[in-house]
This record gives structure tokens, C-alpha cells and sequence, in this order.
């Protein structure tokens, strides 16, 4: 038998994971200048990291030789969410995260749910795991959670929900989400991963950690790779019961998350300052964003992230037209939406070009 027939199924069955086109590949293909090129693909922050952040890297760059202490960072997200630092699990990105609990919860013969259209790193994980999947089909583009609920099978250990969830935007208020956790069986994880909740609008957002105590299955992931603007360091992490954190743990890299995000991550969470800029902008960007769309008579989906999702029709050759005017956008089809796009809000002037590009790219002759 030839030796790859020989991995894993589970394994051969995962479809590769498809990021944003690097800014500097586009350059190359379309011999762009970089400074022509912009990208609003992967949902990172357009006003890149605090500035608080950057301090601490160069401070942390002088002990590189030693091995990582996150300490300082547990003991900062203790005080953050309020939770003792026993419940805290970090990951090198949410992404590790995830796969961590995967890894302690699925394996073959479980199932895990997940929704169409969901965060394309639940299917990832879970088979990797071995595990099923049972894809749920969406309301709305958005988490159908009584079709979810009604999903749960005696093998089913895990449920994915991303709130809100990429790339639809689409957001499950706290009262429904709330409903939906008491009604799941208490051997059955739920993981609420909330990589977007700093843009959620104040008087929408719920602290879902004070849920942990009512919850046990319950586990929320968040990320700095967001409205913090360290995507490029890898750092996130689980907020979870003791019990969990402790098993996910087991399974993690003793020194999964580096010196510089530690340190970055540290420094980044006590900037409020940076925080508010980026909300602020994000909310006036979307402004920007939609409203140009719907001028274009194009329909989206009304997000609560930092990026929204328009039906362009052949997206395949409207998202190639951005391209060739230096425009990254996110094609979803990989999510099940082969007909939409996924736009990241930048800043005024890029979300402008992004918008002039779309222009030109309307029209027939192009
Ligand atoms: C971006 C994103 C994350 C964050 O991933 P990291 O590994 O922390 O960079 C997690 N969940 C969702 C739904 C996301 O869109």
C-alpha cells in the first residue's frame, strides 16, 4: 500500500485550511508595488498593535535566551475576567486553544457540533481528533441553536459556537445563548469562542465569564489576534473550569505561547486607550463599508465583528477584479457562501479604496 494511504482517514478527510493571500504575494503576481497593495483578508487590526505592546517587546527582546513564564499574563487575565489564574489556559493563537480541547474531549466514536457557515477551525480540530462532525444548517447565516441543541447525540462530548461567528458576523444575544447552555445535557462542552467580543456594542455585550460558575461544560475562548492587533505574535487563550483547564493543559505545549506575546499580550490588555480607538474605528469603518455596499446594490450580512460578508454574485471574478487592483478581500466559499465575499473593515482610506476598487470593478468593461 503507498505510503500516505497509509495516514489517517480522519486526517486525508480535513480540507486545508485557506488563509488571506499574503500582501507581499500579491505584489509579486501582479507586480504591484507593496505600498499599492491593501489588505482587508484576515480581519486583523488596521491600526495595528498597542503602542504599550510594542514597549514591552523591545523590553522582553533582552531575555529571549530563557524560557517563557507566563505568570505575568495569567496573572493579568486573572484580574481581566476575575477569575482565579487555575481557569486560565493560553494558547499560541485561540487556534491551539481550540485544538487543545478538541484533544481532550473528542477522539473516534464522538461527535462534535458545529453550524454551517461556522469558524473554519472547529472542523479542523474536531478531525483531527477523530471525531464526527455534525453540521447544523444555519438561520439566517447565523447559529440556529435550537436545531443545534436538538442535534446532540449520546456521543455527541463537544458544540462549537463562534459569537460572533466568522464570516457571517452573525451574533446569538445573551438571552438566547443562556437558554441554550441550560438546556444542553451537563456532560456536553460548549465552547463559546469570542475572538470578536470587543467589537460587540456595549449594551449588547453580556459577561459571559460570570456564566462559568452556573456552567461547569462551559468554556470561552478569546484571542489577542483582534481588536489588539497581535495576530502576527500567536496568543490567545481558555477560560474554562479548573478541572478543564487542568486536562487541557496536560495536552499543551509546556512553552506553546513565546516571550514577545507574553510580554506584548501583558501590556496590550491594560490599554484601554488602544482598545477604544480600535472599537471606535471599526464602528464608523463599518459605516463606511456598508454603506458604499448598499450604494453598489450589493446585500450583506449586518455584522457584529470587525469585517462583513456581501453577496457579489461570481465572486470568484469580482474578488479576482480586487485583486488585480491590489484589493485582498476573503472569498467564503471554503464556509459554504461560494457567492460572497468577506471585507475587513480597515481604516477610512483603505476602506475607500477597497470601495473604489469595487467601483471599478463593477463596471461591465474591467
Ligand atoms: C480570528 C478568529 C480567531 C482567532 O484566532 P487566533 O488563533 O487567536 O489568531 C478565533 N475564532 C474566530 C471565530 C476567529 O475569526
Amino acid at each position: 500500500m503507498a505510503l500516505c494511504d497509509q495516514s489517517l482517514p480522519n486526517v486525508r478527510a480535513i480540507s486545508p485550511y485557506l488563509p488571506g493571500k499574503p500582501m507581499t504575494q500579491l505584489a509579486r503576481e501582479m507586480g504591484l508595488p507593496l505600498e499599492r497593495i491593501v489588505k482587508l483578508a484576515s480581519n486583523e487590526n488596521p491600526l495595528g498593535m498597542s503602542p504599550r505592546a510594542r514597549v514591552a517587546i523591545e523590553k522582553a527582546i533582552s531575555s529571549l535566551e530563557r524560557y517563557p513564564d507566563d505568570f505575568d499574563l495569567k496573572n493579568a487575565l486573572a484580574s481581566h475576567s476575575g477569575l482565579e489564574m487555575e481557569r486560565i489556559v493560553l494558547g499560541n493563537g485561540s487556534n491551539d486553544v481550540l485544538d487543545l480541547i478538541a484533544r481532550v474531549f473528542l477522539a473516534p466514536g464522538r461527535s462534535a457540533i458545529f453550524s454551517q457557515h461556522a469558524f473554519a477551525v472547529y472542523p479542523l480540530a474536531s478531525l483531527s481528533a477523530g471525531a464526527e462532525l455534525i453540521a447544523v444548517p444555519a438561520k439566517e447565516y447565523g447559529h440556529d441553536l435550537e436545531a443545534m441543541r436538538h442535534a446532540i447525540q449520546a456521543h455527541t462530548r463537544l458544540i462549537w459556537i463562534a459569537n460572533p461567528n466568522n464570516p457571517t458576523g452573525t451574533f446569538v444575544p445573551s438571552p438566547q445563548l443562556k437558554a441554550f447552555m441550560q438546556a444542553v445535557p451537563a456532560d456536553v462542552v460548549v465552547v463559546l469562542d469570542e475572538a470578536y467580543n470587543d467589537y460587540i456594542p456595549p449594551a449588547e455585550r453580556t459577561d459571559t465569564t460570570a456564566w462559568l460558575a452556573e456552567f461547569p461544560n462551559l468554556v470561552i475562548t478569546r484571542t489577542f489576534s483582534k481588536i489588539y492587533g497581535l495576530a502576527g505574535l500567536r496568543i490567545g487563550y481558555a477560560l474554562a473550569s479548573a478541572e478543564i483547564a487542568d486536562l487541557m493543559n496536560r495536552v499543551r505545549q509546556p512553552f506553546n505561547c513565546n516571550n514577545l506575546a507574553l510580554a506584548a499580550a501583558t501590556a496590550a490588555l491594560d490599554d484601554h486607550e488602544f482598545v477604544a480607538r480600535s472599537y471606535a474605528l471599526n464602528r464608523s469603518g463599518m459605516e463606511q463599508i456598508v454603506a458604499g455596499i448598499k450604494r453598489f446594490g450589493l446585500t450583506h450580512i449586518p455584522s457584529h465583528g470587525n469585517f462583513v460578508a456581501f453577496k457579489a454574485g461570481d465572486a470568484p471574478t469580482l474578488n479576482q477584479k480586487l485583486l488585480k487592483q491590489g484589493v485582498i478581500v476573503r472569498p467564503i466559499g471554503g464556509y459554504g457562501m461560494p457567492e460572497w465575499l468577506r471585507v475587513t473593515i480597515g481604516t477610512e482610506l483603505e476602506n475607500l479604496r477597497f470601495l473604489e476598487a469595487l467601483e471599478i470593478a463593477q463596471r461591465r468593461s474591467v
